[in-house]
């Protein structure tokens, strides 16, 4: 098997409404995507698939959506104030985790085309979670 591997880095706040601890507090990351595709075979170019089709992919998608938002559990009260106020946020269907941030991306990925095999959202340095199927 061949992997490819490339990174995006994005911004973002949040916080769990459902943690009992410091990330239940707003916040904010300074984040790392990790999308790793996979596959048996090499085009004729003799890759698993350009950097720059993975990056067409996903970068502007990131950018667009996630980058410098606030990501909320959807009934998290703020979702209503930043409505109100016509912010731009994405709402998810519960707490927005590294790991339901590295499902969301796997799946856009995946209804996108590219191989992926696993994706992995770096909250801190020290700090990961991975989703794959
Ligand atoms: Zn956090």
């Amino acid at each position: 098997m061949y992997q490819v591997t490339k990174q995006f880095g994005f911004s973002y706040g949040h916080r769990l409404i459902k943690h009992k601890g410091k990330c239940e507090r707003y916040h904010g990351h300074n984040g790392l995507v990790e999308v790793v595709c996979e596959g048996p075979e090499l085009n004729e170019n003799r890759m698993l698939i350009d950097f720059d089709i993975i990056s067409k992919a996903l970068k502007s998608w990131i950018d667009e959506e996630l980058d410098h938002r606030m990501i909320l559990n959807e009934k998290d009260p703020m979702t209503e104030l930043l409505t109100k106020k016509g912010e731009k946020f994405l709402s998810m269907p519960d707490d927005p985790t590294a790991e339901a941030l590295a499902r969301l991306i796997f799946d856009h990925a995946q209804k996108s085309g590219l191989p992926v095999k696993q994706v992995t959202v770096w909250e801190t340095p020290t700090s990961h979670a991975s989703y794959s199927r």
